[in-house]
């Protein structure tokens, strides 16, 4: 059925196919023809091309869409669910080949693109779960009154996604919506288009209906596109914070349902008591898995009193770390140079560096490398204290008070993840209780809520409303229907009139 195999099972360098749109179930050319490259991060060059679609081939991918969603939402939703267990199935089957192609076009280790599409088949286990879970409520509210409530499909959706989890954030989305009665459109991220072309032929395979599944490939414009079109009722972003503020504004001008998860900067708070293997590997884990790339990444260590003994191992942990094998590659020559500068400002401005990741290549290769990286002494208002820099850099800062750490991550103005590290219950609380965060951990260094709790931050972590993931995602990608009926058996009725 696949016509795409991606074949590579090793880090060679792979060519691949062009990606192009996925509209009505066909595979089509952006209608101006035009292309950009899609760059393996690996190795710096390109595997492929991808079409740049503007205002008509979101119109089309919308078109179909439309199209599709009355024979979609006639669908019984049993029957809805049985083709998310298949392709979860499908999946599950293709997981290697998931695997080396979602490593090679977005950079990550093999394990942990393993890892990333583990994870998107545990999301598409909530879509499959809808049938028993997705019920109303009922009451009789006066004598013979009943009131209901139905969640009802929105019509045509789309979501937005960022380059870091090519494979899973689309499924942050797709089973609530899909299984939920809708039809939709998708844009993945331009520098990572594989996973979502290698999804819609899964889903093809597992038998959902031509229409219900379209994606449109491009930047800008193709979501500025989506933003605009009024046949879309419900925008789903994830990616920056600078995008996610301009996409929420954009989407809600034409009354749509729109939530945008923005970018972050989190902070692992360690105090004295915490547990030294636990602690030190956790954070080293959290901070440099996928590169630092991950929106729930460590970024920021507060170091509460004296843990030098905790920093010490995560130094030497952190100097044992191959590149190329334990840790990825970053997504493009940009962010490497990101990077480097919140590195080298923050060294200007005297925080010391105890493990640089300047300059390291893979055996002096091409491709878009920074090692693991630790900056020792900044301070809040250092740029490394405070932005997202979204690569494998943790900067730690020192406090004396556990409130001193708090008020540091409440100053913050992301507020995605946090997390206390300790052995005390009662500090552990006392830490959760106060934190600005919408995703708190204790000794937890990247405190993902799992199904069928949802996902989401606070503040600058997110513009709009409601989460993603679990019962959330429903609500999100459903509107209640509320019902009040009366009926009365008239009184001269016999069951012959
Ligand atoms: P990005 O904001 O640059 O791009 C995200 C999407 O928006 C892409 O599909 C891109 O094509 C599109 N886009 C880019 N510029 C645009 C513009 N000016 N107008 C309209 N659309 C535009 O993000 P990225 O670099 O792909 O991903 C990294 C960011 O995503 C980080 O900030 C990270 O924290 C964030 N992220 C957040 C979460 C979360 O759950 N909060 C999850 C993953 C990633």
């Amino acid at each position: 059925m696949s016509s795409f195999e991606f074949s590579a099972r090793s880090y060679e360098f792979t060519t691949y196919v062009d990606c192009k749109n996925w509209i009505g179930g066909e595979w089509v050319d952006a209608q101006s023809g035009e292309t950009k490259p899609v760059d393996c991060p690996r190795h710096g060059k390109a595997m492929g091309n991808v079409a740049w679609s503007a205002t008509s081939d979101v119109d089309a991918a919308v078109a179909a869409a439309a199209a599709a969603f009355p024979g979609w939402k006639a669908t019984p939703l049993k029957e809805r669910a049985q083709v998310f267990y298949r392709a979860k199935k499908i999946m599950e089957d293709k997981l290697e080949e998931l695997s080396w192609l979602l490593s090679h076009e977005n950079g990550k280790t093999i394990a942990q693109a393993r890892g990333e599409v583990l994870k998107a088949i545990e999301c598409m286990e909530f879509g499959c779960s809808l049938p028993n879970v997705a019920q109303g409520d009922q009451l009789d509210v006066s004598r013979g009154i009943n009131c209901a409530t139905t969640h009802e499909p929105v019509g045509v959706c789309a979501g937005v996604v960022p380059f870091n989890f090519p494979t899973m954030v689309p499924l942050w989305m797709l089973p609530q919506a899909i299984v939920s009665g809708n039809t939709f459109v998708l844009k993945p991220s331009e520098q990572v288009p594989y996973g979502a072309m290698r999804l819609a032929e899964v889903f093809k395979e597992a038998g959902l209906p031509d229409g219900v599944l379209n994606i449109v490939n491009g930047g800008k414009e193709t979501v500025e596109a989506l933003c605009d079109n009024e046949t879309i009722k419900a925008l789903a972003f994830v990616g920056s914070t600078k995008v996610a503020k301009i996409v929420y504004e954009r989407g809600a001008k034409t009354g749509k349902k729109v939530v945008c998860l923005g970018g972050a900067k989190n902070h692992l708070v360690v105090v004295p008591d915490a547990e030294i293997k636990l602690t030190s590997e956790t954070v080293v884990a959290s901070a440099y898995g996928c590169a630092g790339q991950r929106c729930m990444a460590a970024s920021v260590m507060v170091a509460v009193g004296d843990v030098q003994h905790i920093i010490d191992r995560m130094v030497e942990i952190t100097e044992g770390m191959t590149l190329g094998q334990d840790m990825g590659s970053i997504i493009n020559p940009q962010s490497v140079e990101r990077i480097n500068r919140y590195i080298t400002e923050a060294e200007a401005k005297g925080a010391k560096i105890l493990v640089d990741g300047r300059g390291k290549t893979v055996d002096g290769q091409p491709g878009n490398w920074v090692g693991p990286t630790i900056i020792d002494g900044v301070s809040p208002d250092m740029p490394a204290g405070c932005e997202e820099i979204f690569g494998p850099v943790l900067s730690i800062i020192r406090v004396d008070t556990l409130d001193e750490a708090i008020a540091i991550e409440n100053d913050n103005a992301y507020g995605n993840a946090a997390a206390i590290f300790t052995t005390n219950g009662g500090v552990a609380r006392y830490a959760i209780d106060r934190f600005e965060a919408g995703m708190c951990g204790v000794n937890i260094g990247v405190p993902v809520p799992r199904e069928p709790f949802a996902f989401g931050g606070w503040n600058d972590s997110k513009i709009g409303h409601g989460d993603m993931t679990g019962y959330d995602g429903f609500k999100f990608w459903t509107r209640p229907r509320k019902v009040t009926r009366r009926w009365e058996m008239a009184s001269d009725a016999t069951w012959m009139s």
